[in-house]
């Protein structure tokens, strides 16, 4: 099989012909329709997270049909069309699966990161980390929900049902479905982008944005909340400065440029900062349930799977309006 595959981090991906993989007991074989493009790739090629496993298939934002199961698989059946995150596997006994927390087990292994990805045209899978697509929804379209929608619910719910007025600091893939939930649920947002970021703006404005402008700018009543989706440490402080007193500012990133120091006074009043950590199988289920209600239209770009480098650059440089969009099929 064609695979996209990354052998010494900071160096452009290479395209190779692997052995197809051979599922074990538990796991699936996935013949992969679309991967969608993560900023988290983007990490790992360019050696911002450490230690992945290589040589290494990235991508974790997987759509895909079931083309064989292991031996002690009865669920989902072959030719079904499935999703695959970031979360691959967690241990289930530990203190933190049990308790709700599976994103943070210490065993938890990643998809694309010490798991084989979906920069490929087959990928391996335990069949318990999967999730079924909803009808509404082709493979393209689909596979930005599996980690831009997912984590940028879990970051939107970190916000607190309570938080009405929101801004959103970085306005690519999370931040475009995410906009589209707040809208149906009757919240303001205000999309804060790079400086001179206009065609970002014009995007978040067609979106329903009540405002849309530079990350530099104060906005003229506070928010409530903040969700930061830009790998920027300084729009920690930043978004502090827009938040009233009682509010959040949630960090929805895997990695970010150090937050320089600040005045106590940013942070007095109760206001939070907080991360998100990854995701758990039910934040998968609720989000993939809730999104055609809304319902979620994901913007997408697509790219052959021998055009990965070319996708993981216009992500970096900020060409795209929404998500890059893998496909194998293309070539
Ligand atoms: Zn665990
Ligand atoms: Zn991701």
């Amino acid at each position: 099989m064609r695979a996209m595959v990354l052998h010494m981090p900071g160096a452009p991906l290479v395209q190779r012909d692997l052995p197809r993989p051979i599922p074990g007991p538990s796991q699936l074989l996935v013949r992969v329709e679309a991967c969608a493009v993560c900023r988290t790739d983007l990490h790992v090629v360019d050696g911002e997270l450490p230690d992945p496993e290589l040589p290494l298939v990235p991508g974790h934002e997987i759509v895909g049909i079931v083309e064989s199961a292991g031996e002690h698989v009865a669920l989902p059946p072959v030719g079904q069309r499935v999703g695959i995150a970031w979360l691959g596997h967690a241990c289930g006994t530990c203190r933190d699966c049990t308790g709700g927390h599976e994103n943070l087990c210490p065993d938890a292994r990643f998809t694309g990161y010490q798991l084989p990805g979906g920069y490929a045209e087959y990928t391996v899978v335990d069949a318990g980390f999967c999730f079924p697509i909803p009808e509404a929804y082709d493979a393209v379209a689909a596979a930005p929900l599996l980690c831009a929608g997912l984590i940028g619910h879990r970051t939107l719910a970190m916000a607190g049902d309570e938080a009405t007025r929101i801004g959103i600091y970085g306005f690519g893939a999370a931040a475009h479905i995410i906009a589209q939930v707040l809208r149906h649920q009757g919240r303001q947002f205000l999309a804060f982008t790079r400086p001179g970021d206009q065609q970002a703006q014009a995007f978040a404005r067609k979106l329903g944005a009540a405002w849309a402008g530079d990350a530099t700018t104060l906005p003229d009543e506070p928010l409530d909340a903040a969700l930061i989706f830009a790998p920027a440490g300084e729009l920690v402080p930043q978004a502090l400065r827009a938040v009233r007193p009682g509010g959040t500012v949630v960090c929805g990133g895997i990695h970010m440029s150090d937050i320089p120091s600040f005045p106590y006074s940013i942070l007095w009043g109760e206001r939070t900062i907080r991360s998100v950590a990854n995701l758990t199988r039910a934040d998968g289920r609720s989000f993939l349930e809730l999104a055609p209600h809304v319902p979620v239209r994901t913007t997408t770009r697509t790219y052959a799977l021998s055009a990965a480098n070319d996708a993981l650059d216009d992500l970096r440089h900020g060409r795209l309006d929404g998500a890059a969009v893998l496909v194998p099929g293309l070539g």
